[in-house]
């Protein structure tokens, strides 16, 4: 049997690995071509060394609250190269009427402490009433899906959709009020459900994390690249990069792959390949999967990466945090920046300071199409006005991502078992990664073990 993946990215690859996993544990003959269409392996996955800095130009962490990240990482023998943020140096700023104000110690979306509520300048008297009284709100009946803007208008009021609101729809670079809450952040659906309360129910996730010690986030010492440049290296299929798949036909039982001049008879086929590039490849066979396919919108997102010198930045700005986001009201033209260096060891040399803006997304796309020149600019103007770093950067990356964030618009899932559902019926077809049930990494390599288990089961 032979089965084409079409896609290198996080989500072709893991599906080849655990293919080739699979097979062996069960002793079966399955042969398969993993065909990238750039020249470098990763997709989004992008990490650069330059002169002692290590650049991430897309993903940097793994949610351990979404074991399959780190358990793929296990599975590859990389344990002993995961590390975690460091969390003693974690405090995180919103930008608030121009200026950075500091998101209480221990809150994010919702206050784990009455004081760290009571105390913050983020809200004013009466949004922290709101918010306090969400231990009282009644859970929701209706098990439809509904918009992030509109779940946490419900529980926490209409002050935190800007604050923790905004914090959650910047992970997806996403509007808030158009952004699926079953789709992006289940989690908080199925707390709701469980506790009653979202502050109720994060109280009680703190204490479980606190009694394993596990931090939130971790990473590999040599960042996400290490992931790809590790799972290349123990696949041994027939892997091939800079080979963009033109069309796929459906011939028997069986498919014909073309690629350029090559044509590759397979028995079935996997599209890690974002949605509307899915969508033109079954155009022909699956004319209802491709409509629907082609509904899934993407939005444009860019980081720039800019290095210093450390005296060149002392006395400028602390970076005592991992960075700040600024919710789309405030005006700025970035919607967030990480202090890199702060957040994670390993990523700046001793005397060097990483930080990266990111730009674009919902509503802002346009910017992506700024020239190098002109993105590095905004981004200084910005730190400027908001830290007053005034310093040269070393040297700056940027990394675009045109069309590289699906959003997930409510009703997302539910489009989403219909193309699975058309997707069966063709026989011999998969969809997987980022497009469908979550984006981060861990969601895609979930996708990828459920990719696997339905190839095992179908053909
Ligand atoms: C800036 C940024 C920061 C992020 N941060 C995080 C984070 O910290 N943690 C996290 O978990 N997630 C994060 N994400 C999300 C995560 O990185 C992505 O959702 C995930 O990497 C997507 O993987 P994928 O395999 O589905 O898609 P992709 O990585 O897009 O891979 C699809 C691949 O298909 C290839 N392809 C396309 N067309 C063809 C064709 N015709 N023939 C052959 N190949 C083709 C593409 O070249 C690409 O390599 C971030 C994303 C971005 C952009």
């Amino acid at each position: 049997m032979h089965i084409t993946i079409i896609g290198g990215g996080i989500a072709g690859l893991a599906t080849a690995f655990y293919l080739e996993k699979r097979a062996r544990e069960q002793g079966r003959d399955i042969q398969y071509s993993l065909l990238e269409r750039s020249d470098r392996w990763g997709g989004m996955i992008a990490t650069e060394s330059v002169d002692g800095f290590l650049i991430e130009g897309g993903p940097d962490l793994l949610l351990t609250q979404k074991p399959a990240g780190i358990q793929l990482c296990e599975d590859l023998g990389l344990a002993d190269r995961l590390i975690s943020t460091n969390n003693d140096r974690q405090r995180t700023f919103l930008v608030r009427d121009g200026k950075l104000v500091a998101f209480p110690e221990d809150f994010s979306l919702v206050p784990v402490r009455f004081w760290s509520l009571a105390t913050s300048p983020l809200y004013s008297f009466c949004g922290k009433v709101r918010m306090g009284l969400e231990v009282f709100v009644p859970r929701r009946r209706d098990e439809g899906d509904e918009s992030l803007a509109s779940f946490i208008r419900r529980r926490l009021g209409v002050e935190a959709v800007n604050i923790g609101g905004a914090m959650l729809a910047g992970i997806h670079s996403a509007d808030a009020e158009r952004l699926s809450m079953q789709c992006a952040f289940p989690m908080y659906v199925a707390m709701e459900q469980r506790y009653g309360s979202l502050i109720k129910g994060v109280r009680a996730m703190r204490k479980a994390r606190a009694s394993t010690g596990t931090a939130i986030f971790q990473t590999l010492v040599g960042g996400m690249g290490e992931l790809v440049d590790t799972l290349i290296a123990g696949l041994d299929g027939d892997l091939r990069r800079g080979v963009a798949v033109g069309s796929v036909r459906k011939v028997g039982g069986g498919f014909e792959v073309v690629a350029g001049d090559e044509v590759i008879g397979t028995d079935a086929v996997v599209m890690a390949t974002p949605a509307y590039v899915s969508a033109d490849l079954v155009a022909d066979f699956a004319p209802d999967l491709s409509l629907l396919l082609r509904g899934i919108r993407y939005v444009s997102t860019a980081t720039v990466s800019l290095a210093y010198r450390k005296r060149d930045v002392e006395g400028q700005h602390d970076f005592e945090g991992f960075g700040f986001l600024s919710p789309k009201h405030e005006g700025r033209r970035i919607t967030a920046c990480t202090w890199v260096s702060t957040k994670l060891n390993f990523r700046a040399p001793d005397d060097g300071v990483l930080v990266r803006t990111f730009v674009g997304g919902a509503g802002q796309e346009d910017l992506v199409d700024l020239d190098d020149e002109a993105l590095i600019a905004l981004s200084r103007e910005e730190l400027e006005d908001l830290m007053g770093l005034t310093a040269d950067p070393l040297f700056a990356r940027i990394f675009r991502w045109r069309r590289g964030r699906p959003q997930f618009d409510v009703g997302h899932l539910e489009r989403v078992a219909e193309m699975e559902r058309l997707a069966a019926q063709v026989g011999g077809l998969f969809l997987t990664g980022s497009a469908y049930r979550g984006s981060a990494i861990p969601d895609c390599i979930v996708q990828a073990v459920d990719t696997v288990d339905r190839i095992f089961g179908e053909v």
